[in-house]
């Protein structure tokens, strides 16, 4: 029911992309390859993998088995079993085929809308300013702990929906619009029961580290105790998160409140990231390095060291263009710095109601390239291969590779760059996820 109300061009059956497409059944038995589901051919394939521009494989296949990969290549190379085998052969037309894409930095699940606030700042009041007068967060705050489950549920699905049909299969979400304990874990279960129902892998990250409740006015150390000591044991007892974050501000907490978080966090086995050096630089980045974090995200006003730090534990720096957008801020993430040092970079919507209210991957691609200067090919594994790995998911997605999941999406474009060409289009012609043929478009 909740599909077809909210996503009704979504197709759960995995069936034929078009009976007059399909071109081969065979069901002969071979030992290496005796069960694959479907084979697309006549595709291109941008693999994400390191070699080569985009991992690229022209005239190429891929083999589908269960919920994993079988095999990919060249199409003349194809092995005979795989082909002999294959359930259903579909031709892609020769389209493009690119990992189903990772949106590794939302906050997708909220209450209410700040288009008011938006009017607001036109008329000349800053973020900051909107900030302390218990405006931005705060409103989504009290609209999040007034909406009941299922408006909640709603409301976040629609977002999510909007993200579905542009490629995405796997997509982070963070709670921190609850700042209390029942609405913390209430978004949560929310995030979680998102990825129930629809058609898309739900990472679900703790983030009660994200604004003062008013409840907690001038007593921000109080509150960081009520979130480590009575809320972050909760969410690991009842498995609600994989992942801690925090944001590291002048406007939110202090290095040292942020690191008591990380110690929690370290303490009950999650993983942690950062919102870090969006506004200021706190050192958040080498912090968050200190504490193996999966990923620092914004990153604007990060130092050489924080780079280097980065770089040296691994930790991906996550870039948000949305939000420097939205918010109109100047000072461009240190793209040449993370380069140097091979920080992997990351790209995401960074969907939320207060700097962000995009449910777009696609346009986020562009604007890192327009606004950050990153090539389309980078961009492109900032939403793939490196989205991947600041969930810690690198070793099952990402990237098109034999094993690993079949989450893949095969574009009506005429080469990779195009999808961070276009501004506000989408050339996806059909999304799969985990094997299953999910969403498809008839052109
Ligand atoms: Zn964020």
């Amino acid at each position: 029911m909740l599909l077809e109300a909210f996503w009704p061009m979504i197709l759960l059956a995995n069936c034929p992309v078009n009976s007059k497409q399909r071109i081969a059944m065979n069901s002969t038995q071979n030992p290496a390859y005796e069960k694959i589901d479907s084979l697309w051919i006549n595709v291109h394939l941008s693999t994400m993998t390191q070699s080569g521009p985009y991992g690229m494989i022209e005239n190429g296949a891929l083999a589908v088995s269960g919920q994993k990969i079988a095999w990919i290549g060249k199409r003349h190379e194809i092995p005979r079993a795989v082909e002999s085998n294959a359930v259903e052969i579909y031709d892609g037309d020769s389209g493009w085929i690119t990992p189903g894409l990772i949106d590794c930095h939302t906050h997708l699940v909220y209450g209410g809308s700040r288009a008011r606030e938006f009017e607001l700042r036109l008329q000349g009041a800053t973020y900051e300013e909107i900030a302390r007068q218990g405006g931005g967060i705060r409103s989504t705050v009290a609209a999040t702990r007034e909406a009941d489950d299922e408006s909640l549920f709603k409301q976040s699905a629609l977002r999510l929906a909007s993200l579905l049909q542009e490629g995405v299969t796997t997509v982070e979400i963070k709670s921190g619009y609850g700042l209390d304990l029942e609405t913390e874990l209430r978004m949560l279960r929310v995030a979680r029961q998102l990825g129930e129902r629809y058609p898309v892998t739900v990472v679900p990250t703790f983030l009660g580290a994200h604004a003062l409740p008013p409840e907690y006015e001038g007593q921000s150390d109080r509150y960081i105790d009520f979130v480590c000591n009575e809320v972050m044991p909760q969410v690991a007892a009842q498995q609600l998160a994989i992942a801690v974050d925090a944001f590291c501000e002048s406007i939110g907490f202090t290095p040292e409140q942020t690191e008591r978080v990380f110690k929690t966090a370290k303490n009950f086995g999650l993983a942690i990231k950062l919102h870090a050096e969006q506004l200021s630089d706190l050192q958040g980045a080498a912090l968050a390095a200190r504490y193996g974090a999966l990923s620092a995200d914004h990153l604007e006003y990060a130092s050489e060291e924080g780079v280097k730090a980065m770089a040296d534990s691994g930790t991906v720096a996550v870039l948000l263009p949305g939000a420097f957008y939205f918010l109109r801020e100047t000072r461009v993430p240190p793209i040449d710095l993370l380069r140097r040092y091979e920080v992997p970079i990351a790209l995401s919507t960074d969907s939320n109601p207060g700097s962000s209210p995009t449910e777009s991957l696609l346009l986020m691609l562009n604007m890192a390239c327009t606004l950050f200067r990153l090539t389309p090919e980078e961009a492109l594994a900032g939403i793939t291969r490196n989205g991947a790995k600041a969930l810690g998911l690198h070793n099952t997605i990402g990237t098109l590779e034999q094993g690993k999941d079949a989450d893949f999406v095969i574009w009506n474009i005429s080469e990779p760059a195009e999808l961070a060409y276009r501004i506000g289009s989408n050339p996806l012609r059909h999304a799969i996820k985990k094997g299953k043929l999910i969403r498809t478009l008839d052109t």
